[in-house]
């Protein structure tokens, strides 16, 4: 959202919205025709308009004019058309003087303006599109209160709605505010977010950001914020906990505002909503503003169009087979449709809302359990629907012998080394970065200096920074943002590392800031040749000789420091000369393949194409790591 200029309204600019300027509203809904004249604070407005365009006129964001709307008691969305009396009153509230302009017919309008017509396609597709309710995900720093904002928003809905109703478990929960529903994902957190993504499937609309009034703006406040935006998801601030005498709202504000989340009180596009999961205050007007931002959004599906959903969550009941939630995403999902899920199939044999409630069809941004799978999908997961179970038995088989190939690429993933190529192919604009340093004091000059490198073909963009090391989450953000990770003078966790490697994450390490910034500006440039050092793993001496099958001559060697790994290279020094230069072909304790020797072990070393050890040789393990 915008605020165009505050609550305190300026005289609006005089409009002038014709000119062969082609128009993208639906056609019929189109009335306000004349070019409103307002001087002096005066607005003339049509019979009947939209709140988009009231908001147009006046110059204010539409969310200004639906909240001075819900303050007269009159609840709408953004492209409902109000009358000129309704639409006087707000204006009023805000300060203009209202006149009623003077109405022509929109057809009369196309013809005077020989604006371009809109095609029959498009308008039956429009047409056919309906608004749907948001999807939310609720983030924060631990401890702030996303849980218990979770559950005081499941109770809202509990207790105003069916007293003694039960709510289930099932990953996703439906609350209604003012007759329209709302979608909230039952896993909190920005991992869960982000992992959605990293496999493809953009679930979220909206994010809500808690924020505990008393604690601040925290390190995985500022993740949230990052991962949400790098999503281009809209964030509403739950600013919580503040029935803490500790509270201190303003403290709060500020950190945003240093963290580049300005609120609309403070002129940015923010909405912030101070609340207390505790007390259940404030979850009613929360629940509003996600509404409003929503309606910005424009939100829409078309109901009559086969269903289409990712999987939240799935497991294999005792009693009831192979149960999955779904959040259907656009069409409408129904009992006897075929479904297919990866490489899994089924018959939708029966759906339960988040209510437990046995229902035939859900639409929408509606979460539902479903059953009738042939087996157990994963989260993040796609359905879709199918038009005969042989197609989609056919289908599910194609993929599961495919599976194999599928899960071992990785996704097209950014890479320093091909960046160059991929410019040029035009497959990347945006080259983005996630900066992670050991100190704070580091971060602004590299990102300043990176994001000087931007040129008119590529931006670069520091999606996410911190200080601290590499983690899993910062892994999985790269992943699906597409962007590189940079470490200056840190490391990744274990965990991150493990990541990294699984889906080809490419992370670069730098103790210069001069070599950051001459790396990618090279990179950008294509003219990176990587360079690598070697790094010395340990030693074994061949004591023995054993002749395997065929010839094969194996070592029977005794690690004498460091460690022999099985993947590693490795060369064979005799009489201090190097003999041979190779890979360790195989690596076994008594029986055992094995990985890795470690010093002070005895085993036995073969060399890949080389059959000449002898006793006394020793033989040096070693990996090529790159330094840029
Ligand atoms: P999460 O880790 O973000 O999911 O946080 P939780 O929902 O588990 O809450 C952490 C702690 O803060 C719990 O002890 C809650 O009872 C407490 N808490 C949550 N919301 C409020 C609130 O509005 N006011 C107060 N005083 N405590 C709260």
């Amino acid at each position: 959202m915008r605020t165009g200029g505050g609550m305190r309204p300026r005289p609006p600019r005089h409009h002038t919205k014709g000119g062969g300027q082609k128009r993208v509203e639906p056609l019929p809904a189109v009335v306000s025709s004349v070019s409103p004249k307002a001087e002096h604070g005066v607005v003339e407005l049509p019979a009947s308009l939209t709140v988009k365009e009231l908001a147009e006129l006046l110059e204010v964001t539409p969310s200004q004019v639906i909240k001075e709307l819900l303050s007269n008691g009159v609840i709408t969305s953004i492209n409902q058309v109000i009358d000129y009396d309704t639409a006087a009153i707000v204006a009023q509230g805000l300060g203009f003087e209202t006149r009623e302009a003077v109405v022509v017919q929109a057809e009369e309008e196309i013809v005077s303006r020989g604006l371009a017509p809109v095609t029959r396609g498009e308008l039956e597709e429009r047409a056919l599109l309906q608004p749907r309710p948001a999807v939310v995900t609720i983030m924060g720093h631990v401890d702030h209160g996303k849980t218990s904002l979770l559950d005081a928003i499941r109770e809202t809905e509990v207790t105003a709605r069916e007293v003694g109703g039960i709510t289930q478990h099932i990953g996703a929960y439906q609350v209604e505010v003012h007759g329209k529903k709302i979608t909230f994902l039952d896993t909190p957190g920005h991992e869960a977010f982000t992992a959605m993504r990293a496999r493809g499937a953009q679930v979220t609309d909206l994010a809500v950001l808690v924020v505990a009034a008393d604690d601040g703006v925290m390190p995985q406040t500022l993740e949230a914020i990052d991962h949400a935006r790098a999503a281009k998801v809209p964030i509403i601030v739950a600013l919580n906990k503040i029935d803490k005498p500790e509270a201190n709202p303003q403290r709060v504000k500020q950190q945003l505002a240093d963290a580049g989340l300005l609120i609309e009180e403070w002129g940015g596009d923010a909405v912030c909503v101070p609340v207390s999961a505790k007390k259940k205050m404030g979850i009613e007007h929360l629940l509003e503003m996600v509404l409003l931002v929503a309606e910005m959004a424009e939100l829409k599906a078309n109901p009559d169009r086969a269903a289409r959903g990712v999987v939240i969550e799935a497991r294999l009941d005792r009693t009831r087979g192979a149960v999955a939630t779904v959040l259907i995403q656009d069409g409408t999902l129904k009992i006897g449709d075929n479904v297919l899920i990866g490489s899994i199939y089924g018959k939708v044999r029966a759906m339960f809302n988040d209510k437990g409630k046995r229902v035939k069809k859900a639409e929408s941004a509606t979460p539902v359990e479903i059953l009738g799978l042939t087996g157990i999908p994963q989260a993040g997961d796609t359905l879709e629907v199918v038009h005969d179970e042989k197609t989609a038995r056919a289908i599910a088989a194609e993929r599961a012998q495919q599976k194999e190939a599928v899960t071992t690429t990785p996704a097209h993933l950014v890479s320093l080394d091909d960046l160059f190529a991929q410019i040029q192919s035009g497959r990347i604009k945006e080259l983005n970065i996630i900066l992670k340093t050991d100190v704070q004091g580091s971060i602004e000059p590299i990102k300043t200096s990176l994001e000087g490198l931007s040129t008119d073909k590529v931006k670069v963009n520091i999606i996410h920074q911190g200080a601290g090391s590499i983690t899993e989450s910062d892994v999985l953000l790269a992943q699906a943002s597409k962007a590189i990770i940079i470490g200056f003078n840190t490391r990744p966790e274990p965990g991150a590392k493990r990541a990294a490697e699984a889906t080809g994450v490419d992370i670069r390490f730098y103790d210069i800031i001069y070599n950051v910034i001459d790396d990618v500006g090279k990179a950008l440039a294509g003219l990176l040749e990587p360079t690598y050092t070697q790094v010395i793993e340990g030693h074994a001496e061949v004591r023995q000789l054993f002749r395997i099958g065929k010839g094969q001559i194996v070592g029977g060697c005794m690690v004498t420091d460091g460690q022999v790994s099985r993947t590693a290279q490795c060369r064979v020094l005799r009489d201090g000369s190097v003999v041979c230069e190779g890979r360790i072909g195989g690596l076994r304790r008594f029986k055992d393949d094995v990985k890795e020797v470690q010093s002070g072990f005895e085993c036995g070393i073969s060399i890949e194409g080389f059959n000449d050890l002898q006793v006394g040789d020793i033989i040096e393990s070693f990996r090529r790591e790159r330094t840029n």
